[in-house]
């Protein structure tokens, strides 16, 4: 078996992927169709950072109801198992994007194809609702208040993606504050400068882990830091080569590698850049020439960084150095 085979195929685990940006063209096409909406044949195909925040609002547009979600969420898990060997994912979806009354059917339409996922493919799936800050601060505390009113088990933690040139995250430290007194993990997306602004999510919004976080390395203080402490980062590689420009060469991953951060890889939105969790593997761990070793730690540092509950975190690690251990002891080709 060549390499880039078997670390499509090792146990992994997915913390950063937003429902709506996994859907397959296929899906896209017919929910827009059922919703009597036309969206341009050049949805997936992103210019840029502003490009991709646009086309992404026309993806969403087309979720209409429960069954949409259903559907979307039981694709994507299934799509992930048998590609990747997807374990456990921690998927993100935006609920004030969507009339309120309609939160607890998503919610639990959402739950039940992930409740089929672990039936069928033993994949374990935690929820983050995300709060859309291009909507503001106002709307992020009934955000607060929706989540709250319908908490289920599964919820681990809530995030914040969107604009972050439009909503900064000065403007959502009172509502993290009262997600983390209600007992709720809490990531953030940090796509922009300042240096300082991962450490600030940190510190002040009281986040557990940061989404992306790239530009902490534009100050070697500030990156020394979060190296150090070992703040948690999930990182995506293709999707950022694509709105960013990076390449192998310039992209932070590298360097973050070099300087031991606490990383774990996510897709994303899988779906506008036709990737897959173990794609995203291959990609990084084949790029930046990473050692089975090495490609075992970022294995295990993804269990670590998620919310899992510490019975199901034990059970990860395990299957990870049995496959890990079978693929030493097999011959890795070099085909
Ligand atoms: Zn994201």
């Amino acid at each position: 078996m060549n390499r880039a085979t078997l670390i499509q195929g090792l146990p992994k685990v997915d913390l950063h992927t937003h429902l709506a940006g996994t859907m397959s063209a296929e899906t896209l096409r017919e929910l827009a169709d059922k919703a009597g909406l036309s969206v341009p044949d050049n949805v997936y195909q992103i210019e840029s950072a502003d490009d991709f925040l646009a086309k992404l609002n026309l993806v969403v547009e087309v979720l209409k109801g429960p069954d949409d979600f259903e559907l979307i969420t039981y694709e994507y898990l299934s799509r992930a198992a048998r590609s990747s060997n997807l374990r456990h994912c921690e998927l993100s979806f935006n609920p004030t994007l969507f009339p309120r009354q309609q939160y607890p059917d998503i919610l639990a339409a959402i739950r039940r194809s992930a409740e089929s996922a672990r039936r069928e493919f033993g994949i374990s799936s935690l929820l983050i609702p995300s709060i859309c800050r291009d909507q503001g601060a106002g709307v992020a505390e009934e955000f607060l208040d929706l989540v709250l009113a319908h908490r289920e088990s599964d919820i681990a933690g809530i995030g914040l993606d969107g604009d972050e040139l439009a909503a900064p995250p000065e403007q959502f430290v009172d509502v993290f504050r009262r997600a983390g007194q209600a007992g709720l993990k809490r990531t953030a997306h940090v796509t922009y400068p300042p240096a300082s602004r991962v450490l600030y999510c940190v510190d002040e919004l009281g986040c557990d882990r940061i989404d992306h976080g790239y530009y902490v390395l534009e100050d070697p203080k500030e990156a020394q830091t979060v190296a150090d402490r070992q703040i948690p980062l999930t990182v995506c590689y293709s999707i950022t080569c694509k709105s960013r420009g990076w390449n192998l060469e310039s992209h932070p991953i590298g360097p973050m590698l070099a300087h031991d951060f606490n990383l774990s890889l996510g897709t994303d939105d899988e779906a506008f850049v036709a990737t897959d969790i173990g794609n995203e593997y291959v990609k990084v761990c084949e790029g930046y020439d990473l050692s089975m070793e090495e490609v075992g730690v970022l294995l295990h540092a993804g269990v670590n960084i998620s919310w899992a509950d510490e019975g199901r975190k034990a059970e990860l690690h395990s299957e990870i150095d049995v496959a890990l251990a079978a693929a030493t002891t097999g011959s890795i080709s070099n085909e």
